[in-house]
């Protein structure tokens, strides 16, 4: 019995103290998830999890065009979060390379599976820079 999955959204403004001007703007963060119809329950708790995560949406200042710092220090996270494993399955790739070629043997299964995570993660970090890019601002109402 197939259920077609039904798109649950939420709109949720987010308002934002600019840093440099003191100006204060809000911008539309708009949730969206699919769910089969009658998971409606569950859906709501997904929408609600992810309202208290921090949006990592970069948004601007509508006056003076300043970037919002939060927004920017939880991409930077998310960057380190993905890049940082990278890394580290890059360099540990290398390390079994480097050991084989002093001790003739190489732990080809641990340096494939390295190379995989190296790239996996790699491709995390590509994401987590480019989804989701922008949230359009306006003066804050009130
Ligand atoms: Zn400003």
């Amino acid at each position: 019995m197939g259920e077609d999955p039904t798109t649950f959204s939420r709109t949720v403004v987010e308002r934002r103290r600019c840093a440099r001007c003191g100006g204060r703007y809000e911008y539309d963060r708009v949730l969206s998830i699919q769910r089969p119809a009658a998971a409606r329950a569950a859906a709501e708790l997904e929408l609600d999890r992810r309202q208290a995560e921090a949006d990592v949406a970069i948004v601007r200042c509508p006056a003076c065009g300043k970037f919002g710092s939060d927004a920017v220090r939880a991409r930077l996270l998310m960057l380190g979060a993905t890049l940082g494993p990278a890394v580290l399955c890059a360099a540990a790739a290398v390390g079994l390379v480097l050991l084989a070629g002093m001790t003739g043997k190489f732990f080809w299964f641990l340096a494939l599976a390295a190379a995989l995570g190296a790239a996996w993660f790699a491709l995390l970090a590509v994401v987590a820079l480019v989804v989701p890019t922008t949230a359009k601002t306006r003066p804050a109402s009130g």
